[in-house]
């Protein structure tokens, strides 16, 4: 290996280990040699050494000739030839031509010239995406690797920057897909065992239920007890308050009513408590006196009660308003607070906002930053008594102005407001921020726990900070992922819109998806919680669409209710064949195959009865089983068949009733059965509320013309005159909540009674419950989901 060659390399720019590397291959460091001297070289950057080298390689193996090649060397010194690609187009090219070969008809041949930025990258993939929408929208995430691949060979983008196809198609797989969620996950294909056949099915019951709370976001916590403290002793006294045991606490603002949203979050803190049997408050995070009002707090009380939690405390953070307040004057006393009379403009100067409105510029301390403690004192006295008006003053944290985290740059601990409380009345004039309260409260209250959404993630350094500032108990603040529903909205402001201009029943309108919707639309509690706990907690979003969830409930409501007979549109045959006093007493079970759980009641079949009247036409075809001239039906749990005697029809030709006869003693299987209500087990149902999507589309919010376009036109379809069975419906009635649930599971609720818990399931068309509309007298019933997911579709 000659040392002479490794040093000319190493002169040019190559490193001394390439440069090695090269000089090893005899023949390919002569042509390279060849190369560098065909195109004067002397020195040149990695870039264009690696390209120069590449050339050397191919043109040996493709036996280009010194004159041909040249061509090309020269064009990758003067920067026409950029990437690999040009060069081995540009090479392609010379070596067909030969002599005939021209530099112009080379620079077109590699693409010379050709600049494609990254919007024009985009561009192209997204026509190319548009050409088949259906499939990357159905593929999603999964498919973004073959869409790489397939985009790198668009004749279009030959030329492209290869690194720039990755950005543009992860920027355009967030646009079109959303933030990834659960869909996205990839499942490990577990090895599959070859169980024999009678084993499959014990293998089944005994796998365990997942759990949120020992796997994910959850399972990894730490354990009481191990959250770092910046003065250790503090956490002796901890855990003397709570032996050890998981403290948690669910905080919401008693400004509105609960969400979907919201139950994750309650089932993230009382859930993780009562598995860890530990404790969890229900804490109301009241420092914001304007918005708070009486039924948000019992709405809140109750929905947490309805999903099966119990508090350990209720607590308020108006409860603490003195210790906070003592806290805020030490802070100051430490040096660590000062009052500042900055307007709005000029703190955001401060913190860095350019006259534009954007971030970024210089940032500077508040003049009012200096003072002393015993001004600061002066002040914030003069706060507390009235002195200021709303926004002449506020006591503000000397964190760290410089920071890179914005929650850092002195927060704000006390505001003025001149409003009431709803709890302390007219003895405070000034209030603390969430900044400050938030994690004092968790350190009183011995929080072992404090979870929270992932909005807070930069809030971590100030809740540490200021716990550290006034050495109290500091709790472990973590963050997980908020759980979307798409397809729907939750924001307070659209669905007060909703009320407000009477698209809905209200609040609790069973379209929506506030928990008192959810309740009074007939679904489980339990049902809720199993779903969150299959979706699992990680610190991404989760976004789902309401149909997911819909799927859901109906599985949970198929193992936990009770059927009935219902006909939506009663049709009254007559049989012909028997006397008037005819009674037949069959048993019929409110569920096949678990008549150990759900009974079975005892009705008469009459000579008088009714049939829905979808299960009766004139003709008969090969999809229809049902009863028709010359097709008997079986009727449920009746002996015997009926079939068509006679049709009476009114005036304009519709059906009015039917005479039939009872097929006694000729044992013949029908093609099906249908259901049935004998004349003297009537009750009439006054209304049935069928419910379909309350938008159109899965982003309601996105709609051009504002959600309100988007209101689906048939999200409520009311049927009336149907009737149920009278007896059956009355014994579920009476023995409503039967709280039948998941066996093994422990996300099993005792509800407590309400129209929303006379749950049954109407064969045919869906679960339905009694809606709180209903009387004594007259019912309305509820469709919480339908039997299948395309009937919801359609
Ligand atoms: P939003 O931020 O949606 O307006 P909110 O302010 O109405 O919610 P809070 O009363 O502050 O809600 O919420 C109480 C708790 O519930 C908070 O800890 C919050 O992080 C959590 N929470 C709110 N929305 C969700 C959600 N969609 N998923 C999970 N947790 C949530
Ligand atoms: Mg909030």
């Amino acid at each position: 290996m000659s040392s002479e060659l490794i040093s000319k390399f190493q002169e040019i720019g190559l490193s001394e280990k390439k440069a090695k590397d090269i000089a090893k291959n005899e023949k390919v460091s002569a042509s390279f040699v060849e190369v560098l001297d065909e195109g004067s070289v002397s020195k040149a950057d990695e870039k264009k050494l690696n390209l120069l080298y590449n050339l050397a390689v191919d043109s040996k193996n493709n036996g280009v000739a010194p004159e041909q090649r040249k061509i090309v060397t020269r064009a990758i010194v003067d920067n026409r030839l950029k990437t690999n690609l040009q060069v081995t187009e540009a090479l392609r090219y010379v070596a067909d031509k030969g002599d005939s070969a021209t530099e112009d008809e080379m620079n077109a041949a590699s693409g010379v010239g050709v600049e494609l930025s990254r919007d024009d990258v985009k561009s192209e993939v997204l026509k190319y995406i548009e050409s088949k929408k259906e499939e990357v929208l159905a593929k999603r995430y999964a498919g973004v690797p073959s869409l790489l691949s397939e985009t790198k060979k668009l004749p279009s983008l030959k030329w492209a920057a290869p690194g720039d196809f990755k950005p543009v198609i992860d920027g355009i797989a967030l646009e079109l897909f959303g933030p990834k969620d659960e869909r996205d996950v990839v499942k490990k294909e577990k090895k599959k065992k070859e169980p024999k056949a009678s084993a499959k099915k014990e293998e089944k019951a005994a796998e365990p239920e997942r759990s949120m709370f020992t796997e994910g976001f959850l399972g990894e916590l730490h354990k009481p007890g191990e959250n770092p403290q910046a003065f250790p002793e503090l956490m002796k006294e901890h855990l003397e308050f709570t032996k050890g045991k998981v403290f948690t606490r669910f905080p919401p603002e008693p400004n509105g009513f609960l969400h979907i949203g919201h139950s994750k979050a309650i089932m993230v803190n009382f859930g993780y408590a009562k598995h860890f049997n530990g404790n969890c408050y229900l804490r109301f995070d009241d420092t914001n006196p304007e918005a708070e009002e009486e039924v948000y707090f019992n709405s809140i009380k109750n929905m947490v009660s309805w999903l099966g939690f119990e508090p350990w405390k209720i607590t308020h953070s108006s409860d603490y308003f003195d210790e906070l307040y003592e806290l805020a004057e030490k802070l100051i006393k430490v040096d660590k607070a000062y009052v500042c009379h900055c307007t709005p403009e000029e703190v955001k100067a401060q913190r860095g906002m350019k006259p534009d409105g954007t971030l970024g510029g210089e940032r500077f301390p508040s003049p009012y930053r200096s003072r002393s403690v015993k001004e600061n004192l002066t002040e914030f006295r003069k706060m507390r008594d009235g002195h200021y008006k709303p926004g002449d003053a506020v006591l503000r944290m000397k964190q760290d102005i410089y920071s890179p985290n914005p929650q850092m740059w002195d927060l704000v601990a006390y505001r003025v407001l001149n409003a009431p409380h709803h709890r302390t009345g007219d003895k405070w004039r000034i209030y603390p921020t969430y900044d400050f309260t938030h994690c004092l409260v968790d350190s009183f209250e011995n929080i072992s726990h404090s979870l929270c959404t992932t909005e807070f993630r930069l809030s971590r350094e100030s809740y540490e900070w200021l716990c550290d500032a006034l050495h109290v108990y500091r709790p472990a603040q973590r963050e997980y992922g908020r759980l979307n529903i798409t397809g729907t909205i939750l924001s307070k402001r659209k669905i007060a819109k909703l009320v407000n201009e009477g698209y809905v029943r209200g609040w609790d309108d069973p379209r929506l998806y506030t928990l008192e919707a959810i309740k009074r639309r007939g679904v489980p509690p339990g049902a809720i919680l199993t779903f969150i706990n299959t979706l699992g907690v990680t610190t991404s979003t989760t976004n789902i669409q309401v149909i997911r969830l819909e799927s859901a409930v109906r599985s949970y409501l198929d193992n936990t209710t009770p059927r009935l007979m219902l006909l939506s549109e009663p049709l009254l045959c007559e049989v012909v064949n028997v006397d008037e006093g005819f009674g037949e007493e069959v048993e019929v079970s409110y569920k096949p195959g678990a008549e150990d759980k759900f009974g079975s009641r005892k009705v008469k079949f009459t000579k008088k009865f009714y049939i829905d009247r979808s299960d009766y036409r004139d003709e008969t075809d090969k999809e229809y089983f049902r009863l028709a001239p010359g097709q008997p039906v079986g009727l449920m749990k009746v002996p015997y068949n009926v079939s068509v005697h006679e049709v009476i029809r009114d005036e304009a030709g519709n059906v009015t009733k039917l005479l039939v006869n009872y097929e006694s003693g000729i044992k013949k299987k029908p093609k099906t059965y249908i259901q049935w209500v004998g004349e003297n087990n009537v009750r009439k149902i006054k209304e049935i509320r069928m419910y379909n999507q309350l938008f159109k589309s899965e982003n309601p919010s996105a709609h051009p013309d504002g959600f309100l376009k988007d209101i689906n036109d048939n999200s409520e379809e009311i049927i009336r005159n149907s009737i149920i069975e009278a007896a059956g419906f009355e014994e579920i009635l009476k023995k409503s909540p039967l709280n039948i649930g998941i066996e093994g599971s422990e996300f099993n609720i005792n509800e407590a009674a309400g129209p929303h818990t006379v749950r049954f399931q109407a064969l045919r068309i869906g679960y339905f419950c009694m809606d709180k509309d209903s009387s004594e007298d007259s019912v309305v019933l509820n469709r919480i989901v339908t039997l299948k997911e395309d009937a919801a579709k359609a």
